[in-house]
């Protein structure tokens, strides 16, 4: 059994307009010292997934999970919400896309990472202040000794977000979320805060999760890329082969959309047009076919599943040399 499993996961909201199915029957799994990356767009339950990973969804209104999240042989749905609050922080922990909502305005700094520190482990303020500093030091805040005293509003963006990655990592997690964690950043401090994911993740070998509408965000940080849409996984493999041979329409449409892809690639692989499906009222068949250029008489009536198995994983009705050649045809040369 991987460290984390992820099986079938359902987490749906009730609301006055009807059900909202923001994860519908996701399974995934991710081991020690991996990166998963999770990319969709906005609406796609990306975030809720994480949400309910952390137990964190049952703060929103009228929420059902189902299925299980077994973390280190333990399912995390099953489990009592007091237990899964103590795992909380300690064995697995979460960076936000913005910390400024994440950390509290009045307290400093020091003062929210002692705390985080001394929730989970019995050791004096000094001793927790010690180790907030040291973290602050190791995440790449400068005069971290003096820094640890400043309040958030005091520190730029981008040191706002490593401070968070400090507070995260302070009682050493097994399992790292971090959601859109560059999202608000410009592009040289994302570089430099993907960088630090990555150093510390080989460092402390945990597992981390990053949840991004930016395939760019994953290219280089993740090991295994799974693309959501309408609460759906509808790819699964490893990073190399989605990037370099990806299967589904919609990823094409995702590849086409990043700015760091060559010029002429990105032109080929048009963006995908539309919105995001409502997740009340999902479009019958594959929820993309009312924004897929490919769709064929099927796509609009039988949903298209996701294997449960193999290395590569597409949910899409296309027979597959169908699809490589219309990838190999939008990305030849002209
Ligand atoms: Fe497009 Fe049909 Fe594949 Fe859906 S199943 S992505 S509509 S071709
Ligand atoms: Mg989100």
């Amino acid at each position: 059994m991987a460290f984390l499993d992820v099986r079938d996961l359902r987490v749906h909201f009730e609301t006055d307009d009807g059900v909202v199915r923001s994860v519908d029957g996701l399974s995934f799994s991710l081991e020690r010292g991996k990166t998963l990356g999770i990319v969709g767009e906005s609406g796609s339950g990306k975030s809720v997934t994480s949400l309910g990973i952390m137990g964190l969804h049952k703060g929103r209104s009228r929420s059902r999970i189902s299925g299980q999240i077994i973390l280190d042989g333990e399912d995390l749905v099953a489990a009592d919400p007091d237990h899964v609050r103590t795992l909380r922080g300690q064995k697995m922990a979460m960076i936000f896309q913005d910390p400024l909502s994440a950390m509290h305005p009045y307290f400093t700094i020091g003062a929210q990472i002692v705390e985080a520190y001394r929730t989970h482990n019995q050791v004096s303020k000094a001793v927790a202040r010690k180790r907030a500093v040291e973290m602050l030091d190791r995440v790449g805040i400068p005069q971290p000794d003096k820094r640890v005293d400043n309040y958030p509003h005091e520190f730029s963006g981008g040191m706002r977000q490593r401070a968070m990655i400090a507070m995260s990592l302070v009682n050493n997690p097994q399992l790292l979320i971090a959601d859109e964690p560059t999202t608000a950043l410009d592009v040289t401090v994302q570089a430099q805060i993907l960088d630090l994911i990555r150093d510390l993740q080989q460092e402390f070998g945990s597992a981390v999760i990053v949840i991004t509408h930016d395939l760019g965000v994953v290219a280089e940080l993740a090991d295994d890329i799974l693309v959501m849409y309408g609460g759906r996984a509808i790819e699964y493999g490893t990073a190399v082969d989605v990037f370099e041979a990806p299967q589904h329409p919609y990823t094409w449409g995702l590849l086409g959309s990043m700015p760091r892809l060559d010029r002429e690639l990105r032109e080929r692989l048009t963006p995908i047009k539309g919105t995001p499906p409502s997740l009340i009222n999902l479009p019958s068949g594959c929820a993309f076919s009312p924004r897929c250029p490919y769709t064929r008489d099927d796509c609009t009536t039988i949903s298209p599943l996701l294997p449960t198995q193999g290395a590569h994983r597409v949910a899409c009705h296309l027979p597959t040399a169908q699809r490589a050649a219309i990838f190999a045809d939008s990305v030849a040369p002209a």
